[in-house]
């Protein structure tokens, strides 16, 4: 297969329109059958629910290729089942989850010219999405919908090396007890611009959030989970109001079961995190970016960025998604 002539290496975290996506349109109660379509654009009433009400969610993922040369997407069953989650949340039917994953093989296999070759470092970003399209205007769910996945090649998250992340617990908060916190809605995302904003502004990379009922304990950031070591103990924060990241779940797994560590999932509170000795974020886009300092309102708390531990577990990690290291069953969905 030829590959797209492309500077794999050089490519930012932006959208590059590549040349199929899926769509399925719901409508009369139904999902249609779906296909792929070379058309980028949608068109829809100025007053569809997504635009109003900003009913939507979505999901993110990314295809690779391994050391061997197949292209392979990982754990997208749990995409799946989250974003049937959100649709659930959010009064959306959910698009079924057998259909979803066979959706993003299709994308992504419509679309294997784009994926980037072994060892670029770069990757191609699958997101999966679902709005409410018709037009809506007393606050009610839409009647209508549509699902959609498309992928845009991205490059290496660390050009040259990972540098550590600073990050400053922030003053605003970013889900409420009992609201959409756990879930992956475009709404959670709209309201964290403001803050992003600012922290960048202030010089920090991220906003790390409390819980708001207490601010006492640590959550996550506005698109990454929080993890901590201490010596041989892998310690990361449990909270109903923390977006269930799947590379979290996969490195808890990982220490565990190839790393012999130690593992913890509690509340972490503010006042122990000088306790720590490295921390990380993780999520899709870096798999993990090393913390280097956590600013609270002055206190600085400083961490060992990429530390032996954070550096294992990416290693192994990553090892596992480019195929140089064996897989749990079901983790890698083999494409092509
Ligand atoms: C998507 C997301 C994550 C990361 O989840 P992954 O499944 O690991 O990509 C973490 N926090 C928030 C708020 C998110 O939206």
């Amino acid at each position: 297969m030829e590959r797209k002539n492309i500077d794999w290496g050089n490519l930012g975290f932006n959208y590059v329109q590549t040349d199929m996506r899926y769509v399925s349109n719901f409508k009369n109660g139904a999902w249609d059958d779906g296909c792929l379509t070379d058309q980028a654009n949608i068109t829809m009433s100025e007053c569809a629910c997504v635009l109003q009400y900003a009913q939507t969610c979505f999901e993110g993922l990314k295809a690779y290729t391994t050391e061997n040369g197949h292209i392979v997407c990982f754990r997208p069953d749990l995409n799946a089942s989250r974003m049937a989650d959100s649709a659930r949340r959010l009064k959306m039917p959910v698009f079924p989850e057998d259909r979803f994953v066979e959706a993003v093989v299709e994308t992504v296999r419509a679309n294997a010219q784009w994926v980037p070759p072994y060892g670029s470092g770069a990757t191609l970003y699958v997101r999966p999405f679902m709005f409410g399209s018709d037009a809506i205007i007393g606050v009610k769910p839409a009647t209508e919908y549509q699902f959609r996945v498309f992928v845009t090649p991205v490059g290496p998250y660390f050009k040259g090396g990972a540098k550590p992340v600073t990050v400053r617990i922030s003053d605003l908060d970013r889900a409420a007890p009992r609201g959409t916190g756990h879930v992956k809605a475009g709404l959670n995302y709209a309201m964290s611009l403001y803050n992003i904003v600012d922290a960048h502004e202030q010089g920090y990379d991220e906003n790390v959030y409390v819980d708001s009922a207490t601010r006492t304990h640590i959550e996550e950031t506005g698109g990454a989970n929080i993890i901590f070591i201490k010596g041989n103990t892998l310690v990361t924060p449990k909270s109903d109001t923390i977006l269930p990241s799947i590379t979290r779940r996969s490195l808890l797994y990982v220490a565990k079961e190839y790393l012999n560590m130690e593992v913890e999932e509690r509340p972490v509170f503010l006042s122990e995190i000088g306790d720590f000795e490295e921390a990380g974020l993780c999520g899709t886009a870096a798999v993990i970016s090393p913390i280097g300092t956590i600013d609270d309102h002055g206190t600085l708390y400083r961490y060992a960025g990429m530390g032996d531990g954070i550096q294992k577990l990416y290693d192994t990690l990553t090892g596992i998604q480019m195929g140089r290291i064996e897989a749990p069953e079901g983790w890698i969905k083999v494409i092509e």
